[in-house]
C-alpha cells in the first residue's frame, strides 16, 4: 500500500477543475459512480497516479474515462504523458456495533468499497434484531440454529440456507442477527441484506441506466448475501433470471448465500423451476406457527427489556389469546404498557381485555365456556350439573375452579359473563376462583401440569 503524502493545493484545485470538467462529459450520475470514487495520489515524472477502489474499478474507467481523463489533465499540466491507476483497499472501520446502537445502521460494510458503491445497495439492520434477543422455543429452534450456524462459520456449510415461515415469525429478525454476528467475529467479510423488492429495484433500475455490470459487480465481492422475502420476485422473470445467476455465482465461488420466503421452495409459485430446486440445495429450514410456551416466553422477554413488571396472568392471558404472530404480540404489550403509563394505573387483566378488545377479537379462537366446562368435566369425571350447582365438595368444587379460571384465559368474556356461565355466580366468586388456581399452580406441580394438558387440549 503506498503511503500517500499531502497533496500540493494547487493540484488539489486542478483536479477539482477537471472534476467539473468531466462532470460536464458524463454527467452527474457517472461521475459520481466512476471518478468521483479515485483518489489522486500524486503527480511525478510526467505521471498522474490514482488509486481506486477495486479493481473492477479501475478497469472500467480505464476503459471509458482514461481519454477525457487524459486530456483535461494535459491541458492543465502539458507535460504530462501518462495516468496510473492503482488498486487501493481503503480501510474505512466497520461500523461499530455496540448493545445501545441507536437504530439501524448502512449494512455493506468492508475493507474495500466506497461510499459511492455502497449507495443505494445498503439496508437498513435494525439493532435489536440480535441473536440475544431472539428466544428460541420448539417451532424455530432449526431456523435458529442453522442461522447461528451459518454466521460462525467462515466457510458456507448449507449453501444456500432457505429459512422460511408465516408472516411475523423471525424471519427478518434471524437474517439481521446472522448480519451483526458476522459483524462482530469477523469485520471483514462482506455481508449484503436486502429484500428481494430491493434487489428488484435496483436490478431494474441498472436496467434502465444501463449499468448492469455495476450491479453485478457489487455482489462479486460478497461473502455472505442474504435475500429476504425472495416470494416477491416470483413472477418477475427478468429479476429472477439475474437473482439465479447472481446466487449461481456466488455459490459456485463458494460464498454463503441465505434467503428467506414465506414458503418452502417447492411451494413458490410462478418461480422458476430450476430456481425453486436450486434453492432447496441447501438447507431449508422453517420456522412453524408459535407455541403458547414460545409465545409465553417471547413476552417474558419482551416485558424484561422493557423494564416493566407485568403480572403473571396478563402474560398468559396474552400467551394464549394473541396467537397469530409475534408481531402482533409484541403490538399488544406495547399497547398495554403505554396504555398503563398513560392513565397511570397497574396492568390488570381487566385493563388489558378493555384495551385490546379489537385485536382479541380478531384471534378470537372460539373457545367457548361450554367447551371447558366439557372438557374439564371429562377430564375430572364429574358431571356438568354437578359443577354448575351450589356443591362445595372439594372434587367438584376444585374443577369448577379450574373452569372458571380457564374460561377467564382462554376466552374474553368478562368476570360477570362467566359468573352467568356457571351457575349464576358473581364476579367476586369468579376472581376468588381465579386467584385460587394461580395460587395452587405455584405451590403444587402436578396441579399445574393438569391445567396445562386441559388448556394444551382444548387450544388443539
Ligand atoms: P418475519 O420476517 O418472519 O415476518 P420478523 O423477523 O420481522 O418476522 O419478526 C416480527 C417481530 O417479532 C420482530 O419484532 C421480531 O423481533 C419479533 N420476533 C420474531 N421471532 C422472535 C423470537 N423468537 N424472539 C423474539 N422476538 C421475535
Ligand atoms: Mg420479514
Amino acid at each position: 500500500m503506498t503511503h500517500s503524502q499531502p497533496l500540493h493545493p494547487l493540484l488539489t484545485e486542478q483536479w477539482q477543475q477537471i472534476c467539473m470538467k468531466l462532470t460536464q462529459d458524463f454527467g452527474e450520475a457517472a461521475f459520481k459512480s466512476w471518478i468521483s470514487p479515485l483518489e489522486l495520489v500524486s503527480v511525478e515524472n510526467g505521471c498522474v497516479h490514482f488509486n481506486a477502489p477495486s479493481r473492477f474499478m479501475k478497469d472500467w474507467i480505464l476503459a471509458h474515462y482514461s481519454e477525457r481523463l487524459c486530456f483535461h489533465w494535459v491541458s492543465v499540466m502539458p507535460s504530462l504523458t501518462r495516468i496510473e491507476i492503482g488498486i487501493k483497499i481503503s480501510s474505512k472501520p466497520a461500523i461499530k456495533l455496540t448493545d445501545n446502537q441507536p437504530v439501524s445502521s448502512d449494512l455493506i460494510i468492508n475493507n474495500e468499497e466506497s461510499d459511492e458503491d455502497r449507495e443505494g445497495m445498503s439496508a437498513a439492520l435494525d439493532s435489536r434484531f440480535t441473536f440475544e434477543n431472539f428466544v428460541v422455543g420448539k417451532p424455530n429452534e432449526l431456523a435458529y440454529a442453522a442461522a447461528l450456524r451459518v454466521a460462525e462459520s467462515e466457510t458456507p456449510l448449507f449453501n444456500p440456507l432457505f429459512l422460511y415461515g408465516g408472516v411475523g415469525l423471525g424471519k427478518t429478525h434471524l437474517m439481521h442477527a446472522i448480519a451483526w454476528h458476522i459483524k462482530k467475529i469477523h469485520p471483514n467479510r462482506k455481508v449484503i441484506y436486502l429484500s428481494a423488492e430491493k434487489f428488484m429495484y435496483q436490478f431494474i433500475r441498472a436496467l434502465r441506466y444501463k449499468d448492469t455490470v455495476a450491479f453485478k459487480e457489487q455482489f462479486r465481492n460478497v461473502d455472505v448475501l442474504m435475500i429476504d422475502d425472495v416470494q416477491f420476485i416470483s413472477g418477475k422473470d427478468t429479476t429472477q433470471e439475474e437473482f439465479f445467476h447472481t446466487f449461481n455465482a456466488l455459490v459456485d465461488n463458494n460464498r454463503q448465500v441465505i434467503i428467506s420466503a414465506d414458503k418452502s421452495p417447492a411451494d413458490l409459485e410462478k418461480m422458476e423451476e430450476r430456481l425453486k430446486s436450486r434453492l432447496g440445495w441447501g438447507l431449508v429450514a422453517d420456522i412453524h406457527p408459535t407455541t403458547y410456551e414460545l409465545r409465553l416466553g417471547i413476552l417474558q422477554a419482551k416485558a424484561d427489556g422493557m423494564e416493566v413488571k407485568i403480572p403473571k396472568d396478563v402474560m398468559e392471558f396474552l400467551a394464549f389469546k394473541i396467537t397469530s404472530n409475534i408481531r402482533e404480540l409484541e403490538g399488544a404489550l406495547n399497547r398495554i404498557v403505554a396504555h398503563a403509563t398513560l392513565v397511570g394505573r397497574n396492568i390488570t387483566l381487566d385493563t388489558t381485555q378493555e384495551v385490546l378488545r379489537d385485536l382479541l377479537r380478531s384471534n378470537d379462537r372460539r373457545i367457548t365456556i361450554e367447551d371447558i366446562q366439557k372438557r374439564v368435566c371429562e377430564f375430572y369425571n364429574v358431571k356438568i350439573s354437578d359443577l354448575l350447582s351450589g356443591r362445595r365438595l372439594q372434587n367438584i368444587a376444585r374443577p369448577r375452579q379450574v373452569a372458571i379460571y380457564l374460561s377467564k384465559i382462554m376466552t374474553s368474556k368478562s368476570l360477570p359473563e362467566i359468573g352467568r356461565k356457571f351457575g349464576g355466580r358473581d364476579h367476586t366468586t369468579v376472581l376468588h376462583s381465579v386467584r385460587k388456581v394461580q395460587e395452587t399452580c405455584e405451590k403444587d406441580r402436578e396441579f399445574s401440569n393438569d391445567i396445562d394438558i386441559l388448556r394444551r387440549s382444548l387450544e388443539a
